[in-house]
């Protein structure tokens, strides 16, 4: 367990973070641990091959006792060698592609907190009625940073002209996420590809607003376990949010959420990890 997260009377949260589904016992166990401890987002796409909640809580092991405390939506992870006890929560990032965006602009995309199965083409302001009606937060995730649906370059800054429609975006939140934990800079001493600049014009952005302002890590595990360069695990819980400790885990995380009441922790990903997850 990692000393640095546990804080008397808190508890940590990292609501948005992709696995990997685990292929062996070994990974399956280190995947277990890592959500032995505070809150981890498990976070599902439309798109693609991700591990789902529906499905972890499925899985068996002897050393670990998975079980739903709100179905469908929140359940338990107990590590009996450690006495340690984790939550892990449904969350589904909600992607342009599948969301019909504003006219003219491109790769919004927020987060489903406490849901999933946001279906596609529906309007950004459908799909967050629908996480409402489902009991769930939604919060823009990196409104800096969209996808440019190619490799090896996946990403850029938002231009200007997607810059005038964040207010609109930012009507619809419950929250916004102004640390993302894969906004390095990718090369020192420049600015090409420094996505830190992200980070900093979305903290400037909820300035005057409601917003506090999430931190999370956005992981991203690989395909595969290497010893060399890390599991993807490591990446998880980088950075996240310091909620106060409390009985009724999903309710008080939505109410501590919408009040501003969490402390944000902001660790950025290393590079040899971000790059053999972006890269590899
Ligand atoms: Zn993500």
């Amino acid at each position: 367990m990692e000393k640095e997260k546990i804080i008397e009377g808190k508890i940590f949260a990292d609501l948005h973070s992709h696995f990997k589904r685990p292929s062996n016992h070994k990974e399956l166990e280190a995947l277990l641990e890592k959500l032995s401890y505070g809150i981890s987002g498990i976070t599902e796409f439309n798109r693609g091959d991700c591990l789902r909640y529906n499905e972890l809580i499925t899985f068996k092991s002897d050393l670990f006792d998975i079980s739903e405390v709100e179905q469908g939506r929140l359940a338990k992870i107990h590590y009996y060698t450690k006495n340690s006890c984790g939550y892990i929560i449904k969350t589904q990032e909600v992607r342009e592609k599948h969301v019909s965006k504003f006219p003219g602009v491109n790769n919004f995309e927020i987060l489903a907190v406490g849901c999933s199965g946001i279906p596609d083409d529906i309007s950004l302001k459908d799909a967050v009625d629908i996480i409402h009606y489902m009991g769930g937060l939604a919060i823009a995730v990196h409104p800096y940073t969209t996808s440019t649906g190619k490799w090896p370059i996946k990403y850029r800054l938002i231009n200007e002209n997607e810059e005038k429609h964040l207010p609109q975006l930012y009507e619809l939140m419950d929250e916004v996420e102004v640390f993302n934990a894969q906004n390095i800079q990718v090369f020192p001493f420049t600015n090409f590809l420094n996505m830190n600049i992200s980070n900093e014009k979305a903290k400037e952005s909820i300035k005057r607003t409601k917003f506090k302002g999430i931190a999370s890590s956005d992981a991203h595990s690989r395909a595969f376990l290497t010893e060399v360069f890390g599991t993807g695990l490591e990446q998880s819980k980088m950075a996240g949010i310091y909620l106060p400790r409390e009985n009724d885990i999903f309710e008080s995380l939505k109410h501590n959420i919408v009040t501003s009441n969490f402390e944000r922790l902001e660790q950025y990903v290393d590079r040899i990890s971000f790059a053999s997850c972006m890269f590899l």
